[in-house]
């Protein structure tokens, strides 16, 4: 016969065991996350410790007192063992509980509970335990054993131990995980040093430890709601899966759908029901991904999907391997990223690529058909304009000669620009050949030093030679060679006005191939024309051109030819102090495919 009398003292033992229970309830519903599974057998502790407290603080005979004071012990025991494990678990040291483990960490508490229940046929856990009911609220006046102590010493080993291993994770934690470590803290001290307090120093006769599991439930129920003690982590990891507009799906290893977050849903057009099932329900849709993707653990593939609404949607899909402690393949993520947009964009650039490539190269062709019919009625006015003069000067029209004259120049002006202009479309056209011979170089520098001595001449400029002996031979495009000197030596003479202009002609050894040096005394070029000057249609500066005439495409043609014939132009210059040009050109023309692709047919010449 159990009787019961509601006694004040009872009242926040009774507050305690509510919060203990609420946040039992709310943890077991939570059981499935990571921040959870740890706390239960702790919380399950604490709830059976207080259920003893508070019906024990509620009985009023010494017989229902003492039978709930004994049941009281089972979370007694039960909370020092679970707060051990729990901090192993809490800090990632579960591996540490062996199946061994875990038996030996639970012989003691059995141990003590069958003492403490063998009490009365032995007194090696308490000597005497008798109920003192002097005063307003009676107490257990006792003498612990010797198997108490030891009992006492384990438990305050074990949570020493907790709190040493979450304070040392507390050290190397980031701030968040320092919160919910500080509350476990707390509220785990709190209560050991009122119990150390009752049953060590013997402060009070009444245990006050279960009451100050108010303030662990207190400091565990403020760790759930202010710093997420029990989700935080799952919580924050589960929204942002909600909240991604990419598709994650979670695979275990027999391809059973664990995980679907809401994107993937709708992109797959299917229900939440398919979490849980096999991943067929989604792949039997799209036989190509069933194929693709059936044995991929991990990579990235673009894949287009056909929907029933007549859709084709392009998507990224990311694999990565999901492996267990062992590193054995427990299942697969997978990421689902839609491209169908960038697939569009990526189209309509392409053809509007292709439009504008197909453009310049009718532009080209438009240019270089027109430059070939240009030049044939011009041939005619050169060609007239010569003998009218002749004529004219047989004749004795010797006034109109002059006149003559500056037409047969203005033609010949115009046919050397409709010859710039007919090499560089043919050039953007991918139209100009390659005609490669072997021929020898000082024989070329000879040539080109004869063409250009005339405008030397006219501008009271001095050539000088500086060759190494024996250049030798070259194989290469022989016409485009003659033109990039004469344009470089063209350029050189017609900025510089009574100075020198040197030709500098010697092997590299190392890089097979002849270096051309072209130095003026010049006006130099300035800076911030020095990366526009090689780009079509460009001079220096406007006054120049009626000065010196040109139409800003030697450089062009010349810089292209370079790169033709696998070889470099560079130009190191400044304002006012001349400028130099050096041309690289390999001995050999190198037939690589690069080359070949970038500047259009090559043919073989008869050597010159
Ligand atoms: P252009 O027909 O005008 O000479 P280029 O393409 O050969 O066309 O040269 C482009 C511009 O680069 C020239 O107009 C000139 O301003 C500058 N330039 C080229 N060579 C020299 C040089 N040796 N000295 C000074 N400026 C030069």
């Amino acid at each position: 016969m159990m009787y019961w009398k509601f006694t004040l003292i009872a009242l926040p033992v009774l507050i305690a065991l509510f919060i203990a229970i609420f946040v039992l309830v709310y943890t077991w519903q939570r059981r499935t996350m990571r921040g959870a599974r740890p706390l239960l057998p702790l919380l399950f502790g604490l709830v059976i410790w207080l259920v003893g407290s508070t019906l024990e603080a509620l009985a009023f005979d010494a017989n229902t007192r003492l039978f709930w004071s004994n049941f009281q012990f089972i979370g007694v025991v039960m909370v020092p063992t679970a707060w051990f494990m729990f901090s192993l678990v809490f800090t990632d040291h579960a591996a540490v509980l062996t199946r061994t483990n875990l038996t030996l960490l639970l012989i003691m508490p059995l141990l003590t509970l069958i003492l403490l229940w063998t009490s009365p046929w032995q007194q090696f856990f308490q000597v005497s335990k008798v109920l003192n009911t002097s005063g307003p609220n009676p107490y257990w006046d006792w003498v612990p054993g010797p198997g108490f102590w030891i009992h006492a010493a384990y438990s305050y080993s074990l949570t020493i131990a907790g709190v040493v291993i979450l304070a040392r994770a507390y050290q190397q934690s980031a701030r968040l995980h320092r919160r919910q470590i500080s509350v476990m803290l707390v509220g785990a001290v709190v209560p050991w040093i009122v119990n150390i307090l009752f049953v060590v120093v013997r402060v009070s006769p009444f245990d006050y430890t279960a009451i100050s599991f108010l303030i662990t439930g207190t400091a565990v129920a403020w760790g759930i709601f202010k710093v997420g003690l029990v989700e935080i982590t799952p919580v924050i990891r589960k929204r942002v899966i909600d909240e991604m507009q990419d598709g994650v799906l979670v695979l275990d290893e027999h391809d059973r759908i664990l995980e679907a977050n809401p994107a993937v849903l709708q992109m797959a057009q299917v229900s939440a029901d398919v979490i849980g099932q096999h991943m067929s329900q989604i792949s039997d849709r799209w036989p190509e991904l069933r194929q693709r993707f059936q044995h991929l653990t991990s990579g990235q593939e673009e894949v287009t999907l056909a929907f029933p609404d007549g859709e084709k949607r392009h998507y990224q899909i990311s694999i990565s391997p999901l492996l267990d402690k062992n590193d054995h393949l427990s299942g697969r993520v997978v990421m689902v990223h839609e491209i169908t947009q960038l697939k569009q964009t990526e189209t309509s650039l392409m053809v509007a690529k292709e439009a504008a490539e197909a453009a310049s190269r009718a532009k080209s062709t438009f240019l270089a058909t027109m430059s070939h019919e240009l030049r044939t009625p011009l041939a005619a006015i050169i060609g007239y304009s010569e003998l009218i003069q002749e004529r004219s000067e047989a004749f004795g029209y010797e006034k109109i000669v002059p006149h003559l004259k500056q037409i047969g120049t203005a033609a010949q002006g115009l046919n050397f620009l409709i010859g710039n202009i007919l090499d560089l479309s043919k050039i953007e056209a991918e139209r100009m050949d390659i005609n490669i011979s072997d021929f020898s170089v000082s024989d070329l520098v000879a040539e080109v030093v004869n063409s250009v001595q005339p405008q030397m001449t006219k501008n009271g400029n001095v050539l000088e030679l500086d060759l190494a002996p024996h250049l030798g031979l070259m194989q290469t495009d022989r016409t485009k060679l003659r033109q990039i000197l004469l344009n470089l030596l063209g350029n050189a003479t017609k900025f510089t006005y009574e100075g020198t202009v040197l030709l500098a002609a010697r092997q590299d050894h190392a890089t097979g191939c002849i270096l051309f040096t072209v130095r003026d005394s010049g006006e130099g070029i300035s800076d911030q024309m020095m990366d526009k000057i090689f780009q079509p249609f460009v001079q220096a500066d406007s006054s120049f051109t009626r000065v010196h005439g040109g139409s800003g495409l030697g450089l062009t043609i010349s810089s292209r030819f370079c790169q033709m014939l696998g070889g470099t132009i560079e130009v190191e210059s400044r304002l006012g102090e001349g400028a130099t040009f050096l041309v690289k050109l390999p001995v050999q023309f190198p037939v690589t495919q690069q080359t070949e692709a970038a500047n259009g047919r090559i043919a073989e010449a008869a050597p010159q």
